[in-house]
């Protein structure tokens, strides 16, 4: 896992992209201001999913899977841009898939979780998660939406079979995709970019939460707002496709972006 940037430069003249077919991608679940963006990486019969969802979407994601002809068991890989409770909650529909994402978002965000159970202390647990909440307005309103949605969603076994992590700190990752991380909205996010051709397309998880208007998404706030800003200009700033963690897919060309369907 690098911690510099993508280098669009690197990126056009991708060696193996010219070599194998690039990747399908789809959106298996379109993200909104309350839930995330599900995607599909198909290359042959070799199926990735990024970011699985909620509970309530298994169906849903199900259904989507099963319109194109695959079954759970031939999706061998999900990546999870992060470990908050709507991008992982369906890892256990795919018992056969490795499942990739960083150790140290998985860590943090259990953690997160399992303090914010606590019935005495989880107010100040919280805080040292979000140690900037102290600045926001909704301060109270916001870390009372976390613990609920922790007493409501969070379950360990909805991650998948421990045996089947495999950290990105310490495995390779499959040709053509990077990961970049971008700690800002929790530790050790990560933003996928798929190498194809000469446009790459970055799916950026909750690095970038909307195209343009981040207020409007039912999720927590950054762990740290600077580092926040920073990645998200830093993705905003790449040409190629992008796909936000809570909205639709736009591409960026160069000029006025323009949203692609
Ligand atoms: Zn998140």
């Amino acid at each position: 896992m690098g911690n510099s940037g993508p280098n669009l430069t690197d990126s056009r003249a991708h060696p193996s992209s010219a070599k194998n077919s690039s990747w399908k991608i789809e959106v298996l679940l379109a993200g909104s201001w309350r839930g995330a963006t599900c995607t599909l990486l198909s290359r042959g019969h070799h199926h990735i999913i990024v970011d699985t969802g909620m509970p309530h979407e298994a169906h849903r994601l199900l259904n989507a899977l099963e319109k194109r002809g695959i079954h759970p068991n031939d999706v061998r890989m999900v990546i999870n841009t992060h470990f908050h409770v709507d991008h992982v909650l369906n890892n256990c529909l795919f018992p056969q898939s490795e499942i990739y994402g960083s150790q140290q978002s998985h860590d943090w965000c259990c953690e997160a979780y399992s303090d914010l159970l606590d019935e005495q202390n989880w107010v100040k647990l919280g805080l040292k998660y979000y140690p900037e909440s102290a600045d926001y307005e909704r301060t109270s309103e916001l870390m009372h939406a976390l613990r609920r949605f922790a007493l409501r969603w969070w379950d360990r076994k909805r991650l998948g079979d421990p045996s089947r992590f495999r950290w990105i700190e310490t495995h390779p990752v499959p040709d053509d995709l990077e990961f970049l991380v971008t700690n800002g909205h929790v530790p050790g996010h990560v933003s996928v970019i798929v190498h194809k051709g000469s446009s790459p397309t970055i799916i950026a998880g909750d690095a970038v939460l909307t195209r343009e208007h981040d207020e409007n998404v039912f999720t927590m706030i950054p762990h740290n707002r600077k580092q926040f800003q920073l990645d998200r200009e830093r993705i905003l700033s790449m040409l190629g496709h992008i796909l936000p963690g809570h909205d639709d897919a736009f591409s960026n060309s160069g000029g006025e972006p323009h949203t692609s369907s």
